[in-house]
C-alpha cells in the first residue's frame, strides 16, 4: 500500500495555495464517482483555487461464490 501513503498529505486540512501564498484550509469536494472509487477535489477555502485531487479507491470486494 505504498501508493496510498503518498496521498496522506492530501488528507491534511491545509494545503499550500500559490495564490494566497500560504497554507490554507481546504474544502473537500466530491468531484466524480468512478466505477472503482471516488475522486475528490481540494479547493482553497479563501480563493477557491483547486489545490489538488485525490482518488479514493474502493477496496475490492471479496468475490462471493454462489
Ligand atoms: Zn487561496
Amino acid at each position: 500500500m505504498k501508493e496510498q501513503r503518498q496521498f496522506d498529505a492530501f488528507n491534511a486540512t491545509s494545503l499550500y495555495c500559490p495564490k494566497c501564498k500560504a497554507a490554507m484550509p481546504v474544502i473537500e469536494r466530491l468531484l466524480l464517482i468512478l466505477p472503482d472509487g471516488e475522486l475528490y477535489e481540494y479547493k482553497c477555502r479563501r480563493c477557491g483555487t483547486s489545490l489538488g485531487e485525490r482518488k479514493v479507491t474502493k477496496k475490492p470486494e471479496p468475490l462471493l461464490v454462489r
